[in-house]
């Protein structure tokens, strides 16, 4: 199982059998309100109906048709939808099947950019410390987890990692995005310094680190970035496959934030979680590199049997008709507040260092256990699902991702259970001694 303590899990299996809504049915009979909305990606809420039904008639009028060279109308309408949720100037897309291959796409299409452009001298990618892109070998190679590097042995050649962005002596508990951090962003000019600037092609962040603890970008730290990249002629990616879609209350974290990416890589929210699909979403300058060599030629030599299925595309269309004409994006920025409001409530408990939030992204960060990195979160989480709430630990952080279509009483409910959750389990070095 991917990421999971298989011996552990053989046995104490946890099996989820049903959802709806907000809640997950358990196996044994228990109905758990997920507080992360699958992994990060349900955020329609589950078995949503427009989506359901949308894939119960498309399975009945065409189950699959390749994208080589050939096409179906569905995958063009849904890049138009796609390309009018963009930002401005970002009109082309390309399918993929994961937030995985979605980043390597985006990497890829970044570095072919470059030669299609002439400058093949431009090979270099930047991620970030803390970063999770995704388990390919380009996304485990920018991404700046030890342990998914380590694993594996040499990675992709001409890597290079900015600092990252947590800093708890200047921003615990900061409410959205903290005010101290900027000057992390000038850790690319030095980075561009020791490597000459000419030979870098990409720089990839999640606008929002997800997996690595809920990190919100320093106030200012994006735009700093994308005015560095500029200077120097070198493509911005945003991984947006957790933040976009509305997870932050507007279609991308590029939205909020007002910076404006030459990639963004996409997956989870796009289908809602109930097909495999994801899109990487170009600028007009980035598309049109590739389209000045002979008219035969094949343009990007890449591309997955699945780019493109007609069942995601079925679920995406439906799904970003829930979060548009539905309002759920609309539903996810105006819970926000009372969000942050109730996960700040839990400030002042024991062992409770950090609380991180923006839009509907949450994360506490908890005291680091003598008995091993991650063991508060891992207890706290098993405390939750045991009396009702999925949450998921990462490192030493619980982090949320709920649902769009949660109601205040269930984000009273996860606070109430957290909180309950932090007494029992939470042992502060501070009692301890
Ligand atoms: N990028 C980010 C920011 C992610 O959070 C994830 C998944 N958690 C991925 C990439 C990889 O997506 P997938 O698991 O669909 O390959």
């Amino acid at each position: 199982m991917p990421f999971t303590p298989n011996r552990k899990f053989k046995q104490s299996p946890r099996l989820i059998v049903g959802s709806e809504g907000v809640h997950y049915d358990m196996a044994d009979g228990s109905r758990v309100l997920d507080g992360i909305a699958g992994l990060w990606c349900v955020n329609a809420g589950h078995r949503n109906p427009r989506i359901s039904a949308a894939l119960k008639a498309q399975i009945d009028v065409l189950d699959y048709a390749s994208s080589f060279q050939i096409g179906h109308p569905a995958a063009f309408t849904l890049a138009q939808r796609l390309s009018e949720m963009a930002p401005a100037g970002m009109n082309h897309v390309f399918f993929t099947n994961s937030g995985s291959e979605s980043v390597d796409t985006a990497l890829k299409i970044a570095l072919a950019c470059h030669r299609a452009r002439g400058n093949a001298g431009r090979y270099r990618l930047i991620g970030r410390e803390r970063a999770y892109h995704g388990v390919g070998f380009g996304g485990i190679s920018v991404g700046g987890i030890g342990r998914q590097r380590s694993t594996f042995g040499p990675l992709l050649n001409g890597v290079d990692h900015l600092p990252h962005t947590h800093d708890l002596a200047r921003n615990a508990f900061s409410r959205g995005e903290p005010g101290h951090g900027i000057d992390k962003a000038d850790a690319l000019e030095s980075l561009l310094a020791l490597h000459d600037p000419s030979t870098v092609a990409a720089v990839i962040v999640e606008p929002v680190a997800g997996s690595t603890g809920v990190l919100p970008p320093p106030r200012g730290y994006l735009r700093r970035l994308r005015e560095i990249c500029d200077k120097h002629g070198i493509l911005l990616i945003f991984d947006e496959v957790i933040t976009g879609f509305g997870r932050l209350g507007t279609n991308f974290a590029a939205d909020l934030f007002g910076v404006t990416p030459d990639l963004i890589a996409t997956a989870k929210g796009l289908t809602n979680g109930a097909v495999p699909m994801g899109a990487v979403l170009m600028r007009d300058e980035v598309h049109d590199a590739f389209m000045h060599g002979s008219v035969s030629a094949v343009e990007l030599s890449h591309g997955y049997t699945y780019s493109g299925h007609p069942l995601a595309c079925a679920a995406a269309l439906a799904t970003l008709d829930a979060y548009t004409q539905d309002g759920l994006i609309a539903q996810s920025a105006a819970l926000a507040p009372y969000f942050e409001e109730c996960l700040h409530a839990l400030r002042g408990l024991p062992g409770v260092i950090d609380i991180r939030n923006l839009g509907l992204l949450g994360g506490v960060e908890l005291e680091a256990w003598a008995s091993g990195p991650g063991m508060h979160a891992q207890a706290v989480a098993q405390h939750c699902l045991d009396n009702g709430l999925l949450v998921r630990p990462v490192g030493e952080t619980i982090a949320l991702s709920p649902p769009f279509t949660l109601e205040r009483r269930h984000v009273d409910q996860i606070v109430d259970t957290l909180h309950a959750a932090i007494k029992q389990t939470v042992q502060p070095a501070s009692a301890a001694a």
